[in-house]
């Protein structure tokens, strides 16, 4: 049997957005500034930072991108494979109050993050019958 490379899938981070401290901010701003990066960073770490399909390897935004909306608000996935994506992002901070609030970027979820309906997270194995390796890559987090 062929062996199949496995694929590393980072997690996204405050800094895939641009998202950093204001050097000259005040010790207070800069304190608060971190607490909200480490919520931002907790949410984001549900998804890649890729902007291409993490299992087709399409172009996801854009003009000619495969992102297709679903029936729920703000998620959808690659039109090209099905794989799941966020398109609005509304990330919590302190006294639930939005950090971020209907943010659009697209981000798929990080292989980690996928829940079956019971809440279940799906198997490595099973993904890939879901979604089948389009490139000879077999999911794999490392
Ligand atoms: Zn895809």
């Amino acid at each position: 049997m062929r062996e199949i490379p496995a694929r590393v899938f980072r997690r996204a981070v405050s800094a895939d957005l641009g998202l950093a401290l204001k050097e000259d901010a005040s010790e207070d701003d800069q304190r608060s500034g971190m607490a909200d990066l480490a919520s931002v960073d907790a949410y984001l770490s549900h998804f890649c930072p890729d902007a291409e399909c993490l299992n087709c390897g399409a172009k996801l935004g854009g003009m000619f991108g495969s992102f297709e909306w679903g029936l729920t608000h703000g998620e959808g996935h690659c039109s090209n494979c099905g794989y799941p994506a966020r398109g609005y992002h509304t990330i919590p901070g302190r006294e639930h109050k939005p950090i971020l609030n209907h943010m659009p970027f697209i981000r798929q979820y990080h292989p980690e993050a996928l829940r079956d309906r019971d809440g279940r997270r799906i198997s490595l194995s099973r993904l890939n019958e879901v979604f089948p390796p389009a490139d000879a890559h077999e999911w794999e987090v490392v």
